[in-house]
């Protein structure tokens, strides 16, 4: 299902009404506070699930969703699995735990897709005592002013960028402090993000094992749809022989 810019709007409320992302705001005496994961997820792997989840605790979240990028803007000239791969994976992965969300809202919508245009979408659906925070790579915010309308992006959320200990976050820092917009950002050190996706596709594509890096779910779906070049059925407990 594709929907080009002049439906955005009906797109967003049947997302909502198929219950792709959360109600939330009806209280209007009280503030609610949505996370928003956005990621590649390429695939999904605890490093995510453990930054989402601190950063659920950290910033008081009512609930985040993860919504894999349909087609990512800066990875154009990439070869990236299919939205439909890389959201079942994020489904898998966090269907177990009760404020987690995965949600097909950018992998339905058509072109490429833009974190400004999400956080309009989503502003246009939610009442104002709703508050979105972006959660993200500490690497992505880096380049974030890069983006299309990265002013936008700004004015509407609260950047939550994530990194593993010992990152130099320097480079995040002085980038956003040299611009001219005025971003409103959190930084989260999680260790598990020493895992990336890429170190789990390289694992997959020599043969070995990511059991303890993501989700067993993850990994039997991997398998299932020979992704990242697996040359194996193997991902239970027993080597072939
Ligand atoms: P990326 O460049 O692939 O990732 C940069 C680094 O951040 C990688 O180390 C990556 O590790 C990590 N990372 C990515 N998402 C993360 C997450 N949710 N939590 C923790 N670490 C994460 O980034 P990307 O996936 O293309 O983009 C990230 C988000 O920014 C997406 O939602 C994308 O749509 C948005 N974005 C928007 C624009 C735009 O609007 N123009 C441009 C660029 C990015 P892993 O590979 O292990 O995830």
């Amino acid at each position: 299902m594709n929907y080009d810019a002049e439906n955005l709007t009906d797109f967003a409320q049947e997302v909502v009404d198929r219950g792709d992302l959360p109600l939330l705001g009806r209280d209007p005496h009280r503030t609610y506070h949505l996370g928003i994961m956005g990621g590649t997820f390429d695939p999904i792997h605890n490093g995510h699930l453990v930054a989402a989840e601190q950063a659920f605790d950290d910033l008081d979240l009512d609930l985040v969703v993860f919504m894999p990028a349909g087609r990512p803007a800066f990875k154009q000239d990439k070869q990236v699995s299919s939205g439909e791969d890389r959201y079942a994976m994020t489904l898998l992965a966090t269907s177990d735990n009760p404020h987690f969300l995965a949600s097909r809202f950018e992998i339905d919508r058509g072109g490429i897709t833009y974190t400004a245009d999400t956080l309009q979408l989503l502003r246009k659906l939610y009442p104002d005592n709703v508050k979105f925070y972006f959660i993200t790579g500490a690497d992505a915010v880096a380049e974030i002013m890069a983006w299309k309308n990265a002013e936008k992006v700004a004015s509407l959320a609260t950047l939550v960028a994530a990194t593993r200990p010992g990152y130099d976050l320097e480079h995040a820092r002085k980038t956003l402090k040299k611009s001219s917009v005025s971003f409103d950002v959190r930084y989260l050190t999680v260790p598990a993000l020493a895992i990336s996706s890429s170190y789990l596709r390289d694992r997959v594509s020599v043969g070995q094992s990511l059991r303890y890096l993501t989700p067993d779910t993850v990994t039997g779906y991997i398998h299932k749809h020979k992704l990242y070049g697996v040359h194996s059925s193997r991902y239970g407990s027993l080597r072939e022989e």
